[in-house]
């Protein structure tokens, strides 16, 4: 059993810690919402009243945050993790940030002297409470081998990808994949219809010819081809249309950064944007094939 220090219990973080919690370990929890602290109590989890309380003690420290500036005023030195960790303490931050940030965080951290892992997931609230997430890990070979045994728990496929930012890099890469290839079968489908094609017909074709990809196999946007997928229930997320463009935003402004060209990246990132800006932030990202069939 080892003591983990848990900084963010929301949607994701929540149910993660728990499963550590089930996992046999010693969990101390924060969160800015005490009603959150509360839930995780009564899973067997312990309370901590700060940052610093959280992380005093802790053979490691996982982060769980919304963004790069919170990953940023968490760590800080003075009232934060790096200030109040013990030495020798392992650091893994799972929110999914900045690449920029992600790598000034682990900067500061070998710098004070602890190992840290950038550790993003994929899969969701479904992953994080079945303990099926996949971690995409960047930062030392020493670190990881630390750190798989607490991730095993947490997730099914915990990946080694490289460096500081590594993961975020992998993360913001795949899901610029994801929020292309569901805007490209969006199109297709609302273009098929146009054309008099039955969904289902299109499906039969394209799902086992080359346009064959996970946004139309496992994610159908059009209903009836997937039962399970969201277009089967109004598009309720799933994931949402809000969480895909933060993923596409982060995308864009890495790209801009590295000096990449990502004119399809750029594309979703826009579409996106006007899908969110008319009150779908809530719905799941495969809504999009809404707009796109009422005309963009
Ligand atoms: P959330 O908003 O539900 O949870 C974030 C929690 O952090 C909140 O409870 C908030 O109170 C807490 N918090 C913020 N600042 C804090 C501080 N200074 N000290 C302590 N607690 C603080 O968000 P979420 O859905 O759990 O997502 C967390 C991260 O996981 C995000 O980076 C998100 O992009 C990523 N993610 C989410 C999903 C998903 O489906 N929800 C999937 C993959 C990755």
């Amino acid at each position: 059993m080892v003591t983990i220090g848990f900084v963010g219990i929301g949607n994701m973080g929540g149910p993660m810690a728990a499963n550590l919690v089930g996992g046999g370990h010693s969990v101390r929890v924060f969160d800015l919402d005490a009603a959150l602290v509360a839930g995780l109590v009564a899973q067997g989890a312990e309370a901590a009243g700060s940052v610093a309380e959280a992380a005093a003690g802790a053979d490691a420290v996982v982060t769980m945050l919304p963004a790069g500036k919170h990953v940023a005023a968490v760590y800080a030195v003075d009232g934060g993790i790096l200030g109040a960790a013990d030495p020798g303490a392992l650091l893994i931050d799972c929110s999914t940030i900045d690449v920029e940030t992600s790598r000034v965080v682990h900067a500061e951290a070998t710098e004070a002297g602890f190992e840290m892992l950038d550790a993003p997931v994929s899969g969701g609230v479904g992953g994080a409470t079945a303990g099926t997430l996949t971690f995409m890990v960047g930062g030392s070979e020493a670190a990881f081998a630390r750190a798989e045994p607490i991730l095993s728990i947490m997730g099914k496929a915990v990946v080694h990808v490289g460096g500081p930012g590594n993961g975020q890099a992998a993360k913001i890469c795949n899901n610029m994949i994801l929020g292309i290839s569901m805007i490209a079968v969006s199109e297709a489908f609302a273009l098929g219809q146009k054309l008099g094609l039955k969904p289902d017909r299109l499906f039969e074709i394209s799902s086992q010819s080359s346009g064959q990809c996970w946004s139309m196999t496992t994610y159908c946007p059009v209903p009836g081809p997937v039962p399970a997928s969201p277009a089967n229930r109004d598009y309720q997320a799933g994931f949402t249309a809000a969480m895909m463009l933060k993923d596409l935003v982060l995308a864009q402004d890495a790209a801009k950064i590295a000096n990449a060209a990502t004119p399809l990246g750029s594309e979703a990132r826009a579409l996106y944007d006007k899908f969110v800006a008319a009150d779908n932030g809530g719905l799941d990202f495969s809504g999009i094939i809404k707009m796109i069939e009422a005309g963009g």
